[in-house]
């Protein structure tokens, strides 16, 4: 348990709420049903959650569908609804700590991470949009005298988001902040392992002073709760985070109902390259481990492939060696844990049946590939790195999901780009190198929707975050382009006489 006191207190507390949140109102599911949900530190339910039916997401439609065209969240002048959406960050911020430790005890993340990542960056991004309410003008085109052109931007109207267990309350506010500031209703549907720091929060958008059906969270599964959402005949717009594979489902649901604007946030295979003239090994290897064994490698952006040149490989593979064994697995309350619990026993499996493929397809196990501390009940694995790795095999073209590292060796810059860009995905990427020419050369070359050089980095708030090729779909996330994923613009054309 960590020592603060807090942390203690809110970890043993056990209170959820565990109802759908519509209207503004908790209440149980249409039919009554619920699923659990785990703690995967310990393998023990933490809760069970309602599951929202047809019935339930067909009433929050129609309450955010009433809230759009006749409630007053639209038609608030940009600086009432700052005020609204500063004061639901406030009260986030407020209640940082327990929000904390309902994500780490629903995720397995580290309590640390939460606290010094999750809560600081969901409220940051809710900030960041707040501010720009009344920031955003609209145009006027240039014409004759006797005409007036102007492009107004409006709300989509009704906009569902469907996201994924990993970052859950970030996730949320990166889609809540553009989508409520421009004025649209919402519906989220969590993902089913983490639906309790979303329900937690419902309530402090109440009292921030959000109107009824602005904003409403569905927990439920991806094959029917997510599903009725994505088939939804008024639900105008669907922004997404998760897995390509489930991404694609999103486009033909809109394509087989009423072709909602979708918008797709996915995932990557995100290549690390070091080149021969760095000098500073331990440096880079933290910055490696930061890449992909934060959150236990389940992040989108995860460095995990490593581009290395052949004539620093042995040097940059000991300094692995000795910064991955710092990141102490552990109880994700203990303020000295590094990487906590895997999502789930099954998620695990799956990870643990990569590292058996990789032995298989002939790459070298060079550390870890094991569950440790299967005595608590946990899903728990070790920092695991593959030598010897060629980018076709498996290990280096699908995306893990976990703390595993595939090293394949390069010997010219040329080779290096090559490799980088074999992939279907595009998401991020980074560069290890004190060569300014060689910094520039290879950020321009990289297909991918992120460069980051001499640090792991997606940027903040401030900087768009997406995906080229499979990583991505329909625009840009965080800063002013996520305003254009949850707006539309339109076109007022005027004949003065
Ligand atoms: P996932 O399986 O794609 O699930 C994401 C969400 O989609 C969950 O809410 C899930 O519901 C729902 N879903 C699943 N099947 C569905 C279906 N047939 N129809 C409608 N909705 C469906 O992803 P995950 O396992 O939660 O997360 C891991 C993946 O997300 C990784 O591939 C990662 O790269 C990606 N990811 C990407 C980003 C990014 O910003 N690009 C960020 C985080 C994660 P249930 O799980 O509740 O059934
Ligand atoms: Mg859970």
């Amino acid at each position: 348990m960590i020592d603060s006191p807090d942390v203690t207190q809110f970890a043993v507390s056990r209170q959820f709420e565990t109802r759908l949140f519509i209207d503004g109102e908790f209440k149980a599911s249409s039919d009554g049903s619920t699923f659990d949900t785990v703690n995967p530190a310990t393998g023990e339910v933490l809760a069970y959650v309602s599951h929202a039916s047809l019935d339930d997401v067909n009433h929050a439609v129609a309450c955010a569908r009433r809230a759009f065209e006749h409630g007053p969240w639209r038609r608030m002048s940009p600086k009432e609804r700052k005020r609204v959406l500063l004061s639901f960050a406030e009260l986030i911020e407020r209640h940082s700590t327990e929000l904390a430790v309902l994500e780490s005890l629903d995720n397995g993340k580290p309590v640390r991470d939460a606290l010094a990542n999750d809560l600081p960056g969901t409220v940051e991004l809710l900030r960041w949009a707040a501010e720009a309410t009344d920031k955003i003008y609209d145009q006027v085109t240039p014409t004759s005298g006797d005409i007036v052109s102007m492009v107004i931007r409006e709300p989509i109207g009704v906009v569902a988001a469907v996201i994924p267990w990993n970052f859950p309350l970030e996730i949320m506010a990166v889609k809540v902040g553009p989508a409520l500031a421009a004025g649209n209703s919402l519906i989220i549907k969590p993902a089913e392992q983490t639906s309790l720091s979303l329900l937690r929060v419902a309530s402090l958008a109440n009292e921030a002073g959000l109107p009824p059906g602005v904003l409403n969270i569905l927990p439920g599964f991806g094959e029917t709760t997510g599903q009725y959402l994505g088939r939804h005949q008024d639900v105008d717009c669907l922004s997404f985070t998760g897995s390509t594979e489930v991404g694609r489902f999103f486009l033909k649901y809109a394509a087989e109902s009423n072709l909602k604007r979708v918008f797709l946030e996915l995932g990557g295979k995100s290549p690390v390259i070091v080149m021969d003239d760095v000098t500073d090994f331990e440096a880079v290897a933290e910055q490696v481990a930061n890449g992909v064994l934060y959150s236990q490698g389940q992040v989108c952006s995860s460095g995990s492939r490593l581009l290395v040149h052949k004539a620093v490989k042995g040097r940059m593979l000991s300094a692995i060696e000795r910064v991955f064994r710092r990141w102490t697995v552990g109880d994700p309350l203990a303020p000295s844990t590094r990487m906590g619990a895997m999502i789930s026993e099954g998620h695990m499996k799956r990870v643990l049946s990569y590292v058996e493929l990789g032995k298989k397809e002939g790459a070298t196990l060079f550390m870890g590939g094991a569950q440790v501390l299967a005595e608590t009940g946990g899903s728990f694995l070790e920092p695991t790195v593959f030598a010897d790795v060629r980018n076709s095999m498996r290990i280096a073209r699908e995306e893990i999901f976990g703390p595993v590292l595939s090293v394949i060796d390069f010997e010219t810059v040329e080779e290096a780009i090559e490799i980088a860009n074999d992939t279907n995905y595009g998401l991020a990427s980074s560069l290890y190198t004190n060569d300014l020419n060689i910094a520039h050369k290879v950020s321009r070359a990289i297909r991918a929707g992120t460069v980051s050089v001499n640090c792991f980095s997606e940027g903040d708030q401030a900087v768009p975050f997406g995906g080229f090729k499979q990583s991505g779909f329909g625009g840009r996330e965080k800063s002013l382009a996520a305003h254009d994923i949850y707006t539309q613009p339109k076109a007022i054309w005027m004949q003065l006489r």
